[in-house]
């Protein structure tokens, strides 16, 4: 499932391009404006009550704007900068709830309610991108005695009204404006069509699951009752379909479920997908870009769409031999039920690796389970960051929240609240069905906290031991998601909010989270919490060595899959959108770069999330995953709780969020530049 996390960076919020950054605990007088105090902050609102918070937001951006711009005499920080900060923390409000609450309320007016907030906030952020006078008062303003970050914020806003076409014609302008709001309205469109197409197969009997945990065939049996025709039915969301694809021994189902999973959103995301790479082309080709990915890329690590091309090569000339060699063992576990099975499939994958897995390490991954009842998970994972990072975790009981699941938690640092966060970790119909962090608030340093939401589909513990038994792959995402998080609060404690949070490069945000990942690995860290449901056994040494063996069988499948779908989000985005066949050149790249072949008669393209908010920009993941890899070298040599990497990674990496330029972060900590040595390292404890 790890493709398929994501840090939820959406069009809204990359069109506000807000970031993240250092901490000041020592600023406490807390909140001038006592609308920002964390008590004042609603956490559910119905419909009407959503529509009146984009109206008032929206109207105090406005009366700030307004204010700043008929400022008379010389700019100054005071009179410029921090009206224009307020606005932006105003405008921030609305676009952060309004991308959780659109896909993750359970009611649909208020996800409808919020969807229309992110269509205005977009619409007034279009605007501000395209106002001269506001790019003018960003670059009168006196920075002669400004400190570094209140420089660097002020670069990054002139680049970025550059970027948007302040300083065109008029005409230009108003064309920018349109296309903007089009790329909100296709991208919504987008995102509901996959959030609400949840498709299932349909079988006769518990036989039909063969393979399948017990306690997976007893819920499906249980759920059956209210079906009709009492026919058991496994879905496409996520604790139907991941394990099924990995147990169910029959292959003809496992084949009709991929085919439904991968025509989710399926016709009905044909157009929208085409239309927002039409789109993207125009406004890239209006600002003088080649192509859309040019334009995205130019603001990464990366620079270019060309460099990230040859990156993506690259990594799939350092993965696919491996890959390929991973692929020919799964067939000859396959031959060994099916003797004349000439190839791995698409839906053979998660399956046959899983026997690999257990075969050649001996690791049952049904028996580890055992040790990941979510209640042990959710200790351990608080247990194990809040002691490398120095934080603690007090749960905050009866607040109002969204939905009878959510809990929220205070991050206390020193005895400080530095923060709050929200988990709504279980599956619902109609929520956003993959795992990512989502905003709720920027911090803002002496003005108001970092709050934050974790949206995932874990299995739901119902009070019983081992009622909620998770993959460990499961726990991974956990603990990746998580890594988004703490780097979101721990970075929201910036003066200024275009710079605080993950307002880091984009190629960039996922190193802290693949990062984190590490720690849901080690006997070092497991030991403190995996414990099995039933005899409260400590998982041992020895099974967590046989599961880290087991890992790196298909990692490098993994990695060159992930370069295909990197390949995919580049190829649509530097094609000709006029004559692009989405399909079409989705098998076209999945024969050149994926270990397994195209499947028949789908379209897994309308379903890829990330071709809305990542766009061209997939190439992120196994990017970041490269610095991850280098980052977590320290840790490796020092040790996973060693307290004086943990505190550089945390004031060196994960404090200044956007407020310095990631490749300086990463090259301070690691005292050289960042190589793909560690990735190379790190793949080769494969086969
Ligand atoms: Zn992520």
């Amino acid at each position: 499932m790890k493709l398929l996390t994501a840090r939820r960076l959406g069009a809204i919020a990359a069109l506000l391009m807000l970031g993240g950054c250092a901490a000041d605990e020592r600023s406490t007088t807390m909140t001038t404006n006592p609308q920002w105090a964390m008590e004042n902050i609603p956490l559910n609102r119905n419909a009407a009550q959503f529509s009146n918070f984009t109206d008032e937001h929206l109207a105090w951006a406005d009366t700030l704007l307004k204010q700043t711009l008929a400022v008379a005499g010389p700019r100054t920080i005071d009179n410029t900068l921090v009206s224009l900060n307020e606005m932006w923390m105003h405008l921030d409000m609305v676009a952060s709830q309004s991308e959780l609450f659109s896909q993750a309320h359970p009611d649909e007016a208020v996800r409808g309610a919020a969807e229309d907030g992110s269509k205005r906030v977009s619409e007034f952020v279009t605007a501000l991108w395209l106002n001269p006078d506001l790019y003018k008062a960003y670059t009168d303003v006196d920075l002669k005695r400004a400190d570094a970050a209140t420089k660097f914020m002020v670069e990054k806003a002139v680049r970025d009204f550059r970027r948007e076409g302040v300083d065109r014609e008029p005409a230009v302008r108003e064309k920018i404006k349109q296309i903007n709001k089009d790329i909100v309205d296709i991208g919504l469109t987008f995102k509901r069509n996959i959030a609400e197409d949840t498709r299932f197969i349909e079988v006769e009997s518990p036989s039909d699951l063969a393979g399948l945990p017990q306690d997976y065939v007893d819920a499906r049996v249980k759920a059956s009752e209210k079906n009709p025709g009492g026919k058991l039915r496994i879905t496409t969301d996520y604790p139907d379909y991941v394990p099924f694809m990995k147990y169910a021994h029959s292959d003809p189902l496992r084949k009709a479920m991929a085919a439904q999973f991968n025509n989710r959103a399926y016709p009905a995301n044909i157009e929208p997908l085409k239309q927002l790479i039409v789109k993207r082309e125009e406004k890239a080709k209006t600002l003088g870009y080649q192509n859309w990915a040019d334009y995205v890329t130019e603001v990464n690590m990366i620079e270019s769409a060309g460099n990230a091309q040859a990156f993506v090569d690259k990594v799939q000339g350092i993965t696919r031999a491996a890959a390929d060699r991973e692929i020919a063992v799964l067939l000859d576990y396959k031959k060994k039920t099916d003797p004349g099975a000439a190839r791995i499939d698409a839906w053979d994958v998660s399956y046959y690796m899983n026997k690999a897995k257990e075969d050649r390490y001996q690791v049952d991954t049904q028996e580890v389970r055992k040790y990941f009842d979510f209640p042990d998970v959710m200790g351990g994972l608080l247990s194990v960051t809040g002691k490398l990072f120095g934080i603690e975790y007090v749960q905050v009981k009866g607040l109002p929240l969204w939905h009878e699941d959510v809990t929220a938690w205070d991050v206390m640092k020193d005895g400080k609240r530095v923060g709050r966060f929200y988990l709504d970790l279980f599956p619902r119909p109609d929520k956003y069905k993959h795992a990512a962090q989502f905003d709720y608030c920027q911090g803002v340093a002496g003005e108001r906290l970092p709050q934050a939401v974790l949206v995932c589909n874990f299995p739901k513990p119902d009070g019983k031991p081992g009622s909620a038994l998770m993959e460990h792959g499961d726990v991974v995402t956990f603990f990746h998601e998580f890594g988004h998080l703490l780097h979101n609060i721990l970075a929201g404690h910036q003066r200024w909010v275009r710079i605080s949070g993950i307002s880091t490069e984009w190629d960039f945000v996922e190193a802290p989270s693949q990062m984190l990942e590490e720690w849901a690995w080690r006997y070092e860290t497991l030991s403190l919490f995996a414990r099995h449901f039933e005899t409260r056994e400590p998982i041992s040494k020895e099974l967590v060595g046989k599961m880290l063996a087991a890992r790196f069988f298909g990692e490098s499948f993994h990695w060159a899959r992930q370069t295909w779908l990197a390949s995919i989000s580049l190829g649509y985005y530097t094609s000709n959108a006029a004559t692009l066949d989405t399909t079409q050149k989705m098998i076209e790249l999945t024969q050149r770069y994926s270990p397994v072949p195209y499947m028949d008669d789908t379209h897994f393209q309308c379903s890829f999330g990330h071709l809305d908010h990542y766009s061209a920009v997939y190439y992120t993941y196994v990017w970041s995953k490269g610095i991850a890899c280098d980052l977590f070298s320290p840790f490796e040599k020092h040790g996973m709780f060693d307290r004086a990497t943990a505190k550089r990674y945390r004031e060196g990496i994960l404090e200044p969020g956007g407020s310095r330029k990631a490749a300086e972060l990463v090259r301070d900590f690691l005292g050289r530049e960042y190589t793909l040595e560690a990735f190379e390292r790190y793949l080769k404890q494969g086969v």
